[in-house]
């Protein structure tokens, strides 16, 4: 049994939180919201009073925040209570940037503290479910301490590299994601316009070299997959403003780094219409009818 610090127990803190105390740990919560926090409580965490009194006993801290100015800010005032020895370990998915300054924090204080960027994939379900893949940036011993803990909230455990490695991984992979899904839009409103049905579109290029997950597991139109949201009136599933929020930070990394991604430039611009558009709770593959609505 491992004494762990969960700090932002919301959609996807809390059930991840959760899963900790069924697999046998002691778990200390805190989040800003009551209702998170009384939600918490009922899964058998016990709740802090403040971030600082909820790390003090803890050998694992673990946060689950929007984005990268509440880590630092939330790690910065924990940074002083944490205990000698500790590991730090960031699920949310932030920039590049403010991953590698949390890192740089933990360093700061001294001492024997571990650090770890472990942002995550899979969605509210696989918070739900224990199915996480987790991708993880930092040392190689942080890694090995942290594995046992993150594979009790998911099915894969990644070491993608040094620090930031793992928010690295996780905004390339949802660029392809982000453009994938575009893309796959795009080719069934083309079809629609030639006369060729969904299924037919689907058959043919879920088996050929068109193949991919935006296709064969989220299928945009309703139909080809029973399960994608397509199905359920373009319910989350995953919201198109975190769609956005990736596409964001990825153009960010992009910008900062000099590498070349039109597309993903093009993806982001796609989903701020859609979102502004009053979008922002749909599921991402509801861009479909949004690319329906333009013009040729
Ligand atoms: P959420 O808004 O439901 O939860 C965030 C929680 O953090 C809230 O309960 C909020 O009260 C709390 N919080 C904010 N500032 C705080 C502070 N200073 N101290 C304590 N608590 C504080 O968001 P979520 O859906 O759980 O997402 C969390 C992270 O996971 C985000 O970075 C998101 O991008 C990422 N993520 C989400 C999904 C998803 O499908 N929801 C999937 C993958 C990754």
């Amino acid at each position: 049994m491992t004494s762990i610090a969960f700090i932002g127990l919301g959609n996807m803190g809390g059930p991840m939180a959760a899963n900790l105390v069924k697999a046998g740990h002691k778990v200390t919560g805190f989040d800003l919201s009551p209702a998170s926090c009384d939600q918490a409580r009922a899964e058998g965490l016990s709740i802090a009073a403040s971030t600082a009194d909820a790390v003090k006993d803890a050998e694992v801290v673990i946060t689950m925040l929007p984005a990268g100015k509440h880590v630092l800010s939330v790690w910065t005032d924990i940074l002083p209570s944490v205990k000698e020895g500790a590991l730090l370990i960031d699920c949310s998915t932030i920039d590049v940037e403010s991953a590698r300054k949390a890192h740089g924090l933990a360093r700061e204080r001294g001492g024997s503290l571990a650090s770890l960027d472990a942002p995550v994939s899979g969605g509210v379900g696989g918070a739900k479910g224990a199915t996480l893949t987790f991708m993880a940036g930092g040392a190689k011993e942080a890694f090995d301490r942290a594995e046992p803990i993150l594979a009790k909230m998911g099915k894969k455990v990644v070491h993608c590299g040094e620090a930031g490695a793992g928010q690295a991984a996780k905004i390339c992979n949802n660029m392809i994601l982000g453009i994938s899904m575009i893309g796959v839009a795009e080719a069934f409103v083309l079809a629609e316009k030639l006369g060729l049905s969904h299924q037919a579109l689907f058959d043919v290029a879920s088996t050929s070299s068109g193949q991919c997950w935006s296709l064969t597991t989220y299928c945009p139109v309703p139909g080809p997959v029973p399960a994608s949201p397509a199905n359920n009136g373009y319910k989350p599933g995953f919201a198109a403003a975190l769609m956005l929020k990736d596409l964001k930070l990825a153009q960010e990394a992009a910008l900062a780094s000099g590498a070349a991604t039109p597309l993903g430039a093009e993806a982001a611009q796609l989903y701020s219409l859609f979102a502004n558009a009053g979008h922002e709770g749909d599921d991402f593959s509801g861009i479909i009818n949004f690319i329906r609505g333009q013009k040729g």
